[in-house]
């Protein structure tokens, strides 16, 4: 059998010193095993010729056979081009030259019958190609089947390396090459009847039909997520085998004499689910590791509370660290007020506290007389020490990876329980993967008395139109946002639009007071400023994303975007969730330069669809990808994913961790010594000794050898 991980390229038929070094440094293939897994990234219907006749304005890559009658140079200097003009028996097209003309010229002849293949545009009616892929026509062989187009770099390219070459060099390599180890245990291939891997990586380079790529590319996506999610899976298992937790058994005079005589509502179903879940957790002496999801508004802050009087309960610290200071202070304002009522000391911690107050707390912290923490990142640095740390709340973080959250732990002799929470709800498969080592709760229900926001989508000539809507309420009593985008705190051609918007509002609206708040403000003057605005006082505010968390005033009734075309979606419905907690009816208001691309026009249409979080995030990432999401990922676990997608590839994540599941199941070790849950009921996951050993060769192979994240620090 060959070895092809460790076969160097340069002894492939096609290959030698010189081509080996390209396709090193320019391709990233080294190896035989490199080769096979750089996949085409798109396919061309070999079995059909076209007639240039038949083209049409959305045609793909075709191909098309014939012969060159001429060859012309046109412009000059860096203008220069070559035109061959190309007849494929009935109609001609140009084939058009910008780069390596001298070359060409010598190795194309007149009156030859080739193939071209390739994208054809129309241009002053005449259809052309440009740069397209040239072969000699081998009536002999005449092609057929599904060719496979490679991605190459400019520079590969240049060097002489195109798709055709690494077609060549692939079929000489699936010559050669003619049995390899499968990277699957056996029992899985069979019993998901998985195409074997050596078919399926030469069906990727060569399909021989449409079915036969999609059961290639189902196979190869398929170990992609199962050694991803066993990676994560084994993680999760290992930290809960490995580490204790506090055991919070008990519920006592924090927890109760708040629920009795402080709590201002009752609580939505979702939310006493949820605490139920929480409490479960911290009482079994397992340490906590769950993910908290709930739209914006659901009412996140007072389970968090609870969590954490659970925690004081049985004489635990909790930090809830919040991504601003913005949000930091409000958390602060809103549960010292309750701690206050049964005499929990709440602190805050910010990177704006005078060191004399910073080291009183730190003092309190030490001694135990401050119960809660809340603040920015501060409070995880290594000066702020705990004499008791229980719990750990981490609030609205997307980049919080599984090593930072193994930071915490060291914290504490005993590591903290850990609640993430999240406002942007995070679609099913994706969390599977990206908080895949989490337990995952869902408040999937709104407080009563939310009232819907009507969503509009306005270019600059209804501007007026939009202003008299604000004015009536304005009469009404109402309050008023008015965003900008504000993506980076410094550029200053972003904080004029803000400061003009500003000034143009005072114009419009004089008879209200306006207070305007941003990122460049110091601290006491954005305490005034959004405190002009919670007390009724200023009627309109003025402000960039700062607010996108946070703020709560319920008698805001419009919310206005300004650029709305430059945020993303989850980042306008977090917006939008800032109205609709009080007024009769609510607002958002979207405006937006006239001419935006298709997929922006979608993203807004989307927005004035629905309210709901949860579609709007699958819809994100539909069209933008998973973004952020993927940095958290990498953050984490380190990894890329190369055939599956985060993004559409949901049921297959799901198969995978099914599967990764069972085999854990029954093997949670992978060392084939029987576990607890040895003996799965059907027997389905029973793996032998041969295969475990397989499935851990192929761990270390993707990840590297396990790191012990326990002792991360
Ligand atoms: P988020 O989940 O976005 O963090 P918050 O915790 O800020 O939401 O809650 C939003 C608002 O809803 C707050 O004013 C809060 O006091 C209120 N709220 C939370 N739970 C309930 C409830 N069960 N009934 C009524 N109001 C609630
Ligand atoms: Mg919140």
């Amino acid at each position: 059998m060959q070895r092809i991980g460790s076969t160097d390229i340069k002894y492939l038929k096609g290959v030698g010193d010189v081509r080996a070094r390209k396709l090193k440094t320019e391709l990233g293939i080294a190896t035989f095993r490199d080769l096979m897994y750089y996949f085409p990234n798109r396919y061309i219907d070999r079995s059909r010729f076209y007639n240039i006749a038949e083209f049409t304005g959305d045609m793909p890559a075709v191909q098309v056979r014939g012969k060159f009658v001429s060859f012309n140079e046109a412009g000059e200097g860096a203008r220069l081009r070559l035109v061959g003009s190309f007849y494929d028996g009935r109609s001609f097209a140009e084939v058009i030259w910008f780069r390596s003309i001298k070359n060409i010229k010598r190795s194309l002849v007149k009156g030859k019958e080739y193939v071209i293949f390739g994208k054809p545009t129309l241009f002053n009616g005449v259809w052309s190609f440009a740069h397209p892929e040239i072969e000699s026509y081998n009536p002999e062989n005449p092609p057929q089947g599904q060719r496979g187009v490679y991605p190459l770099t400019e520079k590969s390219r240049n060097g002489g390396i195109t798709s055709r070459t690494l077609q060549t060099l692939a079929a000489n390599l699936f010559e050669k090459v003619t049995q390899i180890g499968d990277t699957l245990p056996q029992e899985i291939v069979s019993r998901l009847r998985l195409m074997p891997l050596l078919q399926a990586l030469r069906a990727m380079h060569f399909p021989t039909s449409p079915s036969e790529l999609e059961r290639a590319r189902k196979r190869l996506k398929f170990e992609e997520l199962f050694y991803v999610e066993l990676h994560i899976l084994r993680y999760s298992l290992h930290r809960d085998i490995t580490t204790r937790g506090h055991v919070c058994a008990r519920v006592g005079r924090f927890f109760n004499e708040f629920y009795s005589r402080v709590l201002p509502f009752e609580l939505t179903g979702a939310q006493k689910r949820v605490i139920r879940e929480i409490r479960n957790d911290m009482r079994t002496g397992r340490q906590m590791n769950r993910l908290l999801q709930g739209d914006v508004g659901s009412g996140k802050t007072m389970v968090a509370f609870m969590s954490m009087l659970i925690a004081a309960d049985n004489g635990l610290q909790s930090v809830l660290m919040a991504p601003t200071e913005i949000l930091a202070r409000q958390h602060y304002e809103t549960l010292r007020a309750w701690g206050d009522r049964i005499g929990l000391p709440v602190r805050l911690l910010t990177g704006s506290i005078r060191t004399s107050e910073r080291r009183e707390i730190h003092a309190g912290l030490l001694d135990g007389t401050i119960g809660i923490l809340i603040g920015t990142h501060a409070v995880i640095e290594d000066t702020v020490q705990f004499l008791n740390l229980g719990l750990v709340i981490i609030d609205e973080q997307h980049r919080f990876g599984v090593a930072q959250r193994a930071r915490l732990w060291t914290k504490n002799a005993v590591p903290p329980h850990i609640l993430v929470m999240t406002a942007t709800p995070i679609p099913r498969t994706l969390a599977m993967i990206v908080y895949g080592d989490l337990e995952s709760s869902v408040i999937d229900e709104l407080p009563p008395g939310r009232k819907p926001i009507a969503t509009s989508l306005h270019y600059e000539e209804g501007r007026e139109q939009v202003y008299r809507d604000i004015y009536t309420e304005l009469r009404k009593g109402r309050q008023v946002y008015i965003v900008y985008p504000l993506i980076n705190e410094n550029d200053r051609l972003e904080l004029r639009s803000v400061e003009e918007g500003y000034k143009n509002i005072c114009e419009i609206f004089s008879e209200f007071r306006v207070c305007c708040v941003h990122g460049r403000l110091r601290p006491d003057e954005k305490e005034h400023q959004m405190q002009l605005f919670v007390s009724g006082e200023a009627r309109i505010m003025v402000a960039t994303t700062v607010i996108e968390v946070g703020v709560n005033v319920p008698n805001a009734s419009v919310m206005v975007i300004e650029n709305a075309e430059r945020f993303g979606l989850s980042q306008l419905h977090q917006l939008r969730g800032r109205v609709g907690r009080g007024a009769d009816k609510s607002y958002c208001i979207l405006m937006s330069k006239q001419n935006i691309g298709k997929e922006t026009r979608e993203r807004l249409s989307i927005m004035t669809q629905t309210n709901d979080g949860f579609r709007i995030a699958e819809a994100d990432m539909k069209l933008r990808g998973p973004g952020d999401m993927e940095g958290t990922l990498q953050s984490g676990f380190a990894f890329n994913l190369k055939v599956a997608s985060l993004a559409s590839d949901g049921d297959a994540i799901q198969l995978a961790r099914s599967v990764a599941t069972q085999v854990l199941d029954s093997n949670p070790t992978l060392s084939g010594a029987a576990g607890a849950g040895a003996g799965a009921a059907d027997g389905s996951a029973q793996l032998t000794p041969y295969s475990l050993k397989l499935l851990e060769t192929e761990l270390t192979h993707r990840f590297g050898r396990q790191v012990d994240w326990s002792r991360i620090s």
